[in-house]
């Protein structure tokens, strides 16, 4: 599949769960992760012809740039950092093969940890990622369907921990412990994004 379409299709998952990504959001925070990351992507799919027309690298920090300017709120900032990484990594890459995705995928850590500044266990979309590209990093040899059920479930474990965790970064951290039982929207927004990655690849 080329990218343009897994692009697309992660837009479509991330708007048709706007109102539960909000909601989540409602809980912990100030409603809006839904409508924000929709907003954002949205704008992507409005420039999917330019998107198309570009190499990795330069695709990548546009949409860096479309959400950084588009989705506002921390979550904007910090998935736009995370693919700008992304983008410095796959500079003359013209194939995205294991191990480019497995670099692109650590350089999007890097980028979520530099502007975040937040570690795992802290109720981020960190705890998402992170086991995720542990899972990547650490199967290499798998087949490719079953590395991408080992994500899918790591994805999804990951999310749901989020639940039992007390918020230390951004704005669920101002309700200290009542930010525990509820999980977290940008866990989530990453779980929908990596589970859409993983269903049409298969
Ligand atoms: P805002 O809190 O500004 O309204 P959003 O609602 O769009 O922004 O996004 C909130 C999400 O951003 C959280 O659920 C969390 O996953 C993520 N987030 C917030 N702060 C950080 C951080 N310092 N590092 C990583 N992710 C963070
Ligand atoms: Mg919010
Ligand atoms: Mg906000």
């Amino acid at each position: 599949m080329e990218l343009i379409t897994l692009i697309d299709k992660i837009a479509d998952r991330i708007y048709e769960n706007k109102d539960y990504l909000s909601e989540l959001d409602r809980e912990i925070g100030d409603s809006d992760h839904g409508v924000n990351l929709s907003r954002g992507f949205q704008k992507i799919k409005d420039e999917s012809e330019i998107l198309k027309s570009l190499n990795y690298s330069d695709c990548f920090n546009k949409m860096a740039m479309i959400l950084i300017s588009n989705v506002g709120g921390a979550s904007g900032a910090i998935y736009g950092t995370g693919l700008m990484k992304v983008a410095q990594t796959l500079k003359g890459v013209d194939i995205l093969d294991r191990n480019n995705i497995v670099k692109a995928a650590e350089a999007m850590v890097e980028g979520i940890k530099m502007r975040g500044k937040a570690q795992c266990g802290e109720k981020t979309m960190l705890d998402t990622i992170v086991p995720v590209v542990e899972v990547l990093k650490n199967n290499k040899e798998d087949s490719l369907d079953a590395l991408l059920k080992k994500i899918q479930i790591t994805a999804k474990d990951g999310m749901e921990s989020t639940e039992n965790m007390l918020a230390t970064k951004g704005r669920a951290s101002y309700l200290g412990a009542r930010s525990i039982g509820h999980i977290d929207p940008g866990a989530m927004s990453s779980y929908l994004i990596i589970d859409t990655i993983c269903k049409n690849l298969k």
